[in-house]
């Protein structure tokens, strides 16, 4: 596999940043996730839109334009022949001595790397996958996509040994959104209900192109918060992200959603967000 440097294509076992890297001391760094379906990157204009905007909320300048940026990262996806998968790329501070602060002439890191999945295949789009809740205990600026993961990294483990796939996180009595993925529900009057953005959550690439295209299909949709007793009495839930496109939620905390199987809206907004993905893809 060919990864990324600071300019140059190399092999990834020979891919290195400074341990002085500020991404690697304070996790003062951004990246993004864009999937790639039929070797073309899917709605890529959002995570690069979204890349501007968090790199902007921690004062930190892309060493690349957003034009290159998307150059590279095609590059990449041609190099490695990656026909169906995720190109990661992060941004940080770059390297200098340990200081808080920010350092003065320092030119950011960029690094990228390919990772082979097959989203449309995946089984758990068939089966629907198993929530665990745990309590959000991350940062007041999750809008940021920062690499300061550590919250989600247990929230994540701790749903991997109780035998799930993702963990919906709860704060205040009501869901946040999940630890890689953005949450909905539709209730039982049809509404497609997931939280509005805020520094809450995540802006959800995937959530907003959800969004847009269900209201093309007249499914109404509601911004406002919900509560895993509301999920548990919905007709169906699922998640959103780049790298699962839109999966079915059939149990939390080992509860069944409905009767527990994917349900119908689920599973036709992941059919039609695939063709979205293929019609977009560049
Ligand atoms: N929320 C969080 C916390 C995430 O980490 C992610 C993706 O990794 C998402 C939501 C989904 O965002 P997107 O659809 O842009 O991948």
């Amino acid at each position: 596999r060919i990864a990324y440097v600071n300019g140059a294509f190399v092999p990834l076992e020979e891919a290195s940043i400074s341990i002085l890297d500020r991404g690697f001391l304070f996790a003062d760094g951004i990246y993004e996730v864009s999937a790639v379906l039929d070797g073309k990157l899917v709605d890529n204009e959002a995570h690069l839109a979204r890349l501007q905007r968090s790199v902007g909320e921690i004062a930190l300048e892309l060493p690349e334009t957003l034009a290159r940026i998307e150059e590279i990262q095609k590059e990449l996806v041609a190099r490695n022949r990656l026909a169906s998968g995720m190109v990661y790329m992060q941004v940080t501070r770059g390297a200098a001595d340990r200081d808080f602060a920010f350092p003065r002439g320092v030119k950011p890191t960029l690094v990228m790397f390919t990772q082979e999945k097959d989203i449309v295949n995946a089984p758990a789009a068939k089966t629907g996958i198993a929530v665990k809740t745990v309590p959000d205990i991350r940062w007041a600026r999750r809008d940021i996509k920062s690499v300061a993961l550590l919250a989600q990294v247990l929230a994540k483990q701790a749903a991997a040994e109780a035998g799930c796939q993702e963990a919906w996180m709860i704060e205040d009595g009501v869901v946040t959104e999940g630890g890689s993925s953005s949450a909905f529900i539709l209730t039982a009057g049809d509404v497609l209900v997931t939280r509005p953005n805020s520094n809450a959550i995540l802006p959800g690439c995937t959530r907003k192109a959800v969004m847009a295209l269900a209201e093309e299909r007249q499914i109404r949709v509601e911004e406002r918060t919900f509560s895993i007793d509301e999920a548990l009495a919905a007709k169906e839930a699922f998640i959103t992200s780049a790298s699962s496109f839109v999966q079915p939620v059939v149990t939390i905390d080992g509860r069944p959603v409905a009767d527990g199987r994917p349900g119908p809206v689920a599973t036709r907004l992941r059919e039609i967000y695939i063709d979205f993905a293929r019609a977009t893809g560049r």
